[in-house]
């Protein structure tokens, strides 16, 4: 039985989503004492299997350093292959903008892990905290909140009460729907088809990502198999009815389109594992907050994976409510009140609107062939690469270590 289990059915924060971003917050708040319900549709050692999400994701800097300061660093580190350089090119253009981690840093820009090894070691890491209990697999049917608390139901008849009800229940949110919080939404006709590939040479943590006329195609580097193998991950952006035939084709095929994609740089290269599409679009909600309720990660907004930074926005909201909850706590307030959500509103909003505009900028200036608008954006990207300073602003976006950062973000305790 653990602490809550004996204080019965009261919790300081219920978290409704186990997903990458859910379980981090459970992390963050469990670690610094606060007690915390999360709850799940399905079952974590699905969720921490490469069948159920065999997408990878970039974790930047600054995110590498909040999982550090939440204790599930260490798990992962091992499945991390540090990004040390980034490469971007237009199409056949020969001009090309080439990020290097050197010139602002000795650290590595990020890291790229698979996504089931980000949540084995998320809920490995919540498995040693006395301070979080997990339902899973359940659900919440309902909830209501009144002036000292919220009163949540779930579908197995349970009841528990918590002073804060947090959604991280992913861009359909069940939550958000019912607290009457509307999204602003557009489809980029686009979908993402991921997979890992083998690769005869070796990648020397070098990112390159390639704009066609259909979407972005992103090389990744991940850390070699346990034969030693070389391997990187693919994020191919493709016009949305295309993608589900390329899934269709058998590996010898699909392999030669990725070949065809990012030329002789790989030497010989094979398909490996599961191969997904995800139909992209921008999506942002209204409000993050309301009545004893706080919208986190994907419930929140969501964005195209051009520049790989959904979670890593997701992070940073975990990060920022963290800290208002635990400052609040050490100050002996009441964790839910309008007062501490509205800061972490305020805090969280600019940051995610920023980084939505941008990427959408940047997908609808690249995901065209129109000759004009393509000979100016080559000029871009050249001249870019000659202004260091710009670069240098370029990495720590990147890096995700711009604007007012959360403690966690900066590396120090929450
Ligand atoms: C192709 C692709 C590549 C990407 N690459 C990157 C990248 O490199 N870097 C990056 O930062 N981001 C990347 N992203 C974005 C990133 O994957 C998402 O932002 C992130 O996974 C969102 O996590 P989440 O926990 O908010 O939501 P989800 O992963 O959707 O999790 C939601 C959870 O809520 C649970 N749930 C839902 N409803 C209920 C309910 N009623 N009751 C109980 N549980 C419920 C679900 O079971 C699920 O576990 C990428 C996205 C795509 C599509």
């Amino acid at each position: 039985m653990n602490a809550q289990d004996a204080r019965g059915d009261q919790f300081d924060c219920c978290i409704v989503g186990g997903g990458m971003v859910g379980a981090s917050l459970a992390a963050a708040l469990g670690s610094a004492g606060i007690t915390v319900l999360l709850v799940d549709r399905t079952d974590p050692g699905v969720m921490a299997s490469a069948d159920h999400d065999s997408r990878t994701t970039a974790i930047a800097h600054g995110s590498k350093m909040a999982l550090d300061g939440i204790g599930a660093w260490a798990g992962m580190a091992n499945d991390a292959a540090p990004i040390l350089d980034i490469r971007i090119s237009d199409g056949d253009a020969p001009l090309f903008l080439h990020f290097d981690h050197a010139a602002v840093s000795d650290a590595p820009m990020g890291y790229i892990v698979e996504n089931y090894a980000i949540r084995r070691a998320l809920y490995d890491r919540i498995g040693t905290l006395g301070t979080v209990t997990v339902r899973a697999p359940a659900a919440v049917s309902s909830n209501e909140a009144d002036d000292g608390q919220v009163t949540v139901h779930l579908e197995s008849g349970e009841e528990v009460n918590a002073s804060l009800l947090v959604a991280a229940d992913g861009a359909k949110s069940p939550l958000r729907d019912q607290a009457g919080i509307r999204c602003t939404r557009w489809a980029y006709k686009q979908s993402a088809i991921i997979c890992n590939m083998i690769h005869e040479r070796p990648h020397r943590g070098i990112a390159h990502e390639r704009f066609l006329p259909s979407g972005p195609f992103a090389v990744l580097p991940l850390t070699d198999d346990g034969s030693g193998r070389h391997r990187s991950s693919i994020v191919w952006s493709e016009k949305e009815e295309l993608a589900p035939g390329f899934l269709r084709l058998d590996d010898e095929a699909f392999s030669a389109q990725l070949a065809a994609r990012f030329g002789p740089h790989y030497g010989e290269v094979a398909v490996a594992g599961n191969r997904a599409a995800y139909p992209l679009h921008l999506q942002h909600a209204s409000s993050y907050i309301a009545p004893r309720f706080a919208l986190v990660g994907d419930a929140a907004h969501v964005i195209h994976p051009i520049a790989g930074q959904g979670w890593n926005l997701g992070l940073r909201d975990v990060a920022a409510l963290a800290e208002v909850v635990v400052d609040a706590r050490r100050l002996g307030m009441d964790v839910g009140t309008e007062t501490v959500l509205a800061r972490f509103q305020r805090w969280r909003r600019f940051d995610n609107v920023l980084l939505a505009g941008m990427t959408d900028a940047l997908t609808r200036l690249f995901s065209n062939d129109i000759a004009p608008v393509r000979a100016a954006r080559d000029l871009g990207l050249g001249a870019v690469n000659n202004i260091r300073p710009l670069k240098r602003f370029f990495i720590r976006h990147a890096m995700g270590t711009v604007g007012e950062l959360p403690r966690l973000v900066k590396g120090e305790a929450l």
